[in-house]
Parts: structure tokens; C-alpha cells; sequence
């Protein structure tokens, strides 16, 4: 698989928001667009860190998505996992970025414009019959949620089996058949409504906790030979906030939280990691130490491609979060 094999990782630094330009906050951090690099200036010394891609505030989202998104997703059907991870501090531009509560108005995000090209690339495929479905997932404090489900909340619970045959797999997770863009924009319109929100101080609809929204995509040839037939995952993930506790002014049960998805982060990071280090490849990989590797499991490494976009705020308030961004971006290319 050459060239697509691995993990690539793009940084986007958003532009200041209102409430930083009120209180007065300064852009510290440069792009030099023609070697994807971002430079961080700070009080002792100017940080330099290089990327597979650079994407500097004004870029917009359709750019995000054809510099980055675009290439990727032939390889669907071809028949290799691809997984998108947004991670950044809460409020750095993850939804934004993915486009995970599209609501049908402004430019989508990466979640619209790959279920659009995904249906434009059926369409126009005679070769094959296609079954697409989705599926969208909360994890929040290690428990996953079926955000698709009718039922409520608590009787959503879902559990992570694995088995020698079918390997990772969900029992009872609603997959919902669709058959056009606008049915997925319903089902993920649906699905993030119901996602939890925390008030911190840092924004009052921060999301504590991951959302994994998944296309399934089957294709079975017309040419009745079996072995032709193929399955390829799309996953979308909008990642918790990676920001450390004590920066929100987190206390009580919100300071828990804090933890177990930094746990999630923390072990997503490992696995990554370990992925790139050739002699780790053959090793163990630590998928088992979090819910959240576990359910990716199948589409990391191996066969499956990854992307991740590393969201960051332009602002010196932020700078001590968007370096801890940049450094955990960093380890996860190293590949
Ligand atoms: P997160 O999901 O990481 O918490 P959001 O995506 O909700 O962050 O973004 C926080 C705020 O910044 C929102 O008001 C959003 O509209 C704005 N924002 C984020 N990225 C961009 C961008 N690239 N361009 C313009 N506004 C953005
Ligand atoms: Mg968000």
C-alpha cells in the first residue's frame, strides 16, 4: 500500500474568536506554508514543528478537505479502513473542523463532504452493488452510548467484544441503512443532539467525551465472483478535549472526567506511536489499555489509513495547550 499506508497528520490553527479578541489575546503562532511548518513563538525561544500538512487560519473548509480528506477516500473502495481523528483542546475547532453538527447551513465539514463523495463515487459505479450504513457512538468516561438508538440514554449502554472471527464488534449497535447524503446528515443531526455536553469555564459547550461516527461500506460485484467483494470502514471521529484538568477549573466529578479521557488520549497516543516504530510493529501495540483503541482496533494500523487533524487556537492564552497539541501531532508522525 505504499504511499497511503501509515498515519498523516494535519495541524489547523483557526482564527482568533471573539471572546479572545475581547480579552485582548495575541496570534503567536506563524505558518510557513511552503515546508508545512507552524513556529510557536514564545517568551524564551521560537518552536518550530513540521507536518504532512499546514493549514493556517483562512483556510477554509473545503480546502481542509481536499488537501487532506480527499485523497483518502478512494481507498475505501479498495477495500482499506480509514479513520479520521480530530484531537485539540476544547474550542480549538474539532466539530468545526469535522463537521459533526452540520445543521445545513455555511461551508460542511469533513463529515458531509466525504458522505458526498462517497454517493457521487456509487453512483457512478456499475462494477458493484453497494450497502452503505452508518453508525454513531459516544464514549464518555469509558462508556460507550449508541447515539442512534430510540431508547434512552441509559438503556443505550453498549459493550466492545472481540473474537478470533469477526474480531471487533458492538452487539445491539444501531446501523442505520442509508442511501443518500441527506439521510446521513439526518442521522448525524440526530445522533449530536444527544451527545453530552459539560459547562467548564473554558466553553459552555465543550464535549467531554468522543464521538465516532462510522460508514460502513459492503460491495458485492456484479460479476457473481465472490472474492471480489469487499468491506471498508470510514471512521470519523471528534475526539474530547485534550486540555488537562486544571486549566478549565475543573473540580469534583468534572476533574474524574479529566482523567479518564486523558486515559483515552493518553493510550491513543501509545498506539499511534507504537505503530510508527518499526520494531514495535511486530510487538504488542497497547490497543486493550482504552475503550476508545479497542473500538478502533480494525481501522489503526494494518491495512487502514489515519488521519489526524490537530486543531489549535492562534492565541497566547492558549499557548502552553496548542504546544502540548503540536507535541502529541508530533509523536503521531513520527512514522
Ligand atoms: P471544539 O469542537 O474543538 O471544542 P469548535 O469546533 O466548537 O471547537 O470551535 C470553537 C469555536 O471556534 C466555534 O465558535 C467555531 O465556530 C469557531 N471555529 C473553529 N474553527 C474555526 C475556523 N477554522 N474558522 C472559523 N471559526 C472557527
Ligand atoms: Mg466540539
Amino acid at each position: 500500500m505504499s504511499d497511503t499506508a501509515s498515519v498523516k497528520v494535519a495541524v489547523r490553527i483557526r482564527p482568533l474568536v471573539p471572546n479572545e479578541i475581547s480579552r485582548g489575546c495575541k496570534e503567536i503562532v506563524d505558518v510557513v506554508e511552503e515546508n508545512e511548518q507552524v513556529i510557536i513563538r514564545s517568551t524564551d525561544k521560537d518552536k518550530p514543528f513540521t507536518f504532512n500538512y499546514v493549514l493556517p487560519s483562512h483556510t477554509p473548509q473545503h480546502e481542509l478537505y481536499n488537501r487532506c480528506v480527499q485523497p483518502l477516500i478512494g481507498n475505501l473502495f479498495k477495500g482499506y479502513n480509514v479513520t479520521i481523528l480530530a484531537y485539540g483542546q476544547t474550542g480549538s475547532g474539532k466539530t468545526h473542523s469535522m463537521g459533526t453538527a452540520y445543521k445545513g447551513e455555511g461551508e460542511m465539514g469533513v463529515i458531509p463532504m466525504a458522505i458526498t463523495e462517497i454517493f457521487d463515487f456509487v453512483k457512478d459505479n456499475f462494477s458493484y452493488d453497494f450497502t452503505i450504513s452508518v453508525s454513531f457512538m459516544e464514549l464518555y468516561q469509558e462508556v460507550l452510548y449508541d447515539l442512534l438508538s430510540s431508547k434512552t440514554r441509559d438503556q443505550c449502554i453498549l459493550e466492545i467484544r472481540e473474537d478470533t472471527v469477526r474480531g471487533i464488534h458492538i452487539p445491539g449497535l444501531t446501523e442505520v441503512p442509508v442511501q443518500s447524503t441527506s439521510e446521513v446528515l439526518e442521522a448525524l443531526a440526530r445522533g449530536s443532539l444527544g451527545r453530552v455536553t459539560g459547562a467548564t469555564a473554558m466553553n459552555s459547550q465543550s464535549s467531554r467525551s468522543h464521538a465516532i461516527f462510522t460508514v460502513n461500506i459492503s460491495m458485492n460485484t456484479r460479476d457473481n465472483c465472490k472474492e471480489n467483494n469487499k468491506q471498508a470502514k470510514l471512521h470519523l471521529v471528534d475526539l474530547a478535549g485534550s486540555e488537562r484538568p486544571k486549566k478549565t477549573g475543573a473540580i469534583g466529578n468534572t476533574f474524574k472526567e479529566g482523567i479518564n479521557i486523558n486515559k483515552g488520549l493518553f493510550v491513543l497516543g501509545n498506539v499511534i506511536s507504537c505503530l510508527g516504530d518499526e520494531k514495535a510493529q511486530h510487538g504488542f501495540i497497547p490497543y486493550r489499555d482504552s475503550n476508545l483503541t479497542r473500538l478502533l482496533k480494525d481501522s489503526l494500523g494494518g491495512n487502514s489509513i489515519t488521519l489526524m487533524i490537530a486543531c489549535v487556537s492562534p492565541a497566547d492564552y492558549n499557548v502552553d495547550e496548542t504546544l502540548s497539541t503540536l507535541r502529541y501531532a508530533d509523536r503521531a508522525r513520527k512514522i
